[in-house]
């Protein structure tokens, strides 16, 4: 088997200080922080809570949300009807509920695929500048040059981009389905260009031994994790199981007794008989670890400390900005409208419906709203992936 060696051919660009300014990003990092919302109460939380489940009624709207938000959000999205999942989920959460406008809590990323997959709903955020690293690390522009660099290869990028970046690709892929598409294209003898994410583009090179060149992007918070750290805590917690997200560093990923997407490694902790768990992801995937095994301990996995570009807290600063707050004047204002041109969102909309073709062939199922039955209905015009 041969594997190219050169593994990044782009100059780091993704390189965000504390201030997120390198890319000129429309929401840096210390940005982000800034406009977290404060703490509610616990009955300023009800109070929003009812006033949001009114609008969404009057306003024919789902609450579609990720896995990292904050958790009253993700209680609000199961109370209402809507889905708690991960990128692929929401969009085809999304892209299949008969609502008329889809209130999207995540990155903008997120929104943009749910608008792609659904081109003639209101999609709105409840804020429109969350970002991600990953997307700010792949300038549309350069990614193009990229690409025209090497025509030679299939154009493979993750999820976690802009749609511009999408529109460029061959294969849209997550987490969740990455290595499978990527052995397939391997094994039709395709040469790989990945993009954005190197340790995931490392890991899915490492496990299907393709030849891929890689953009040089990462997340500020899987980033984080620390291998020496997590070492450490594995010998003083022998009986605990590792769970790392591959967004992580390899050095990270190989101390794991799982390594997947977050669908993945939730549903990962049915198969270990041990209690407790470390995790290598954003730290709001605990909450719905924690719901779904209160009898059960989740830590997260050490980070970098003080000098951490996340606050070393294993959170998303982005994620972070979505709020029930928010929300709410986004169904009673139409605040964080997600607009396309549409040709644009129609050439984005090809690479990622041949994923989910992909997907739908090999009878994947992507868990959405935790029941088979509503999973089922939902999915009958998209096949369940
Ligand atoms: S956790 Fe990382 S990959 Fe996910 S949205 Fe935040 S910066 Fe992007």
């Amino acid at each position: 088997m041969s594997i190219k060696s050169v593994q990044f051919d782009q100059p780091l660009i993704s390189s965000l200080g504390a201030s997120g300014a390198a890319t000129g990003a429309a929401c840096s990092i210390g940005e982000a922080w800034a406009r977290v919302p404060p703490d509610l109460s616990p009955a300023e939380q009800q109070q929003a809570k009812q006033r949001i489940h009114a609008l969404l009624e009057q306003h024919n709207a789902v609450l579609v949300t990720h896995y990292y938000v904050d958790g009253p959000l993700q209680d609000l999205a199961r109370e209402t009807g809507g889905c708690v999942g991960d990128s692929l989920e929401m969009a085809r959460f999304g892209a299949a509920h008969p609502a008329s406008t889809l209130l999207v809590a995540g990155v903008r990323f997120m929104g943009e695929t749910a608008k792609i997959l659904s081109p003639d709903k209101r999609v709105l955020m409840p804020d429109g500048d969350a970002t991600c690293s990953l997307d700010l690390g792949c300038p549309a522009d350069a990614f193009s040059a990229f690409c025209d660099a090497h025509p030679d290869r299939t154009v493979v990028v993750y999820a976690n981009t802009s749609a511009a970046v999408k529109a460029r690709a061959d294969w849209v892929v997550t987490s969740s389905i990455g290595e499978q598409i990527v052995a397939h294209l391997h094994a039709r003898g395709e040469k790989i260009l990945w993009a954005p994410d190197r340790h995931l583009g490392h890991y899915i090179q490492q496990q299907t031994g393709a030849d891929m060149l890689l953009w040089n992007g990462a997340c500020v918070v899987h980033d984080e994790f620390k291998a020496s750290e997590l070492a450490a805590l594995k010998r003083e917690l022998p009986q605990a199981a590792v769970l790392v997200h591959p967004e992580a560093p390899a050095a990270v990923a190989a101390l794991a007794d799982v390594v997947g997407s977050t669908t993945q490694l939730i549903a990962a902790i049915d198969r270990y008989p041990t209690d407790t768990f470390i995790v290598a992801s954003d730290r709001g995937i605990l909450y719905e670890m924690g719901a779904r095994h209160p009898d059960k301990r989740f830590l997260p996995a050490p980070t970098a400390g003080q000098g951490a570009a996340c606050k070393s807290c294993a959170m998303c600063p982005w994620m972070a900005m979505n709020s029930l707050a928010g929300i709410e004047q986004a169904l009673r204002h139409g605040h964080g409208e997600i607009t396309l041109d549409a040709a644009l969102a129609q050439a984005a909309r090809q690479p990622i419906e041949r994923m989910l073709q992909f997907a739908a062939e090999r009878g994947q199922r992507v868990r959405t709203s935790g029941s088979h039955e509503q999973d089922a209905s939902l999915f009958t015009h998209h096949g369940v992936a």
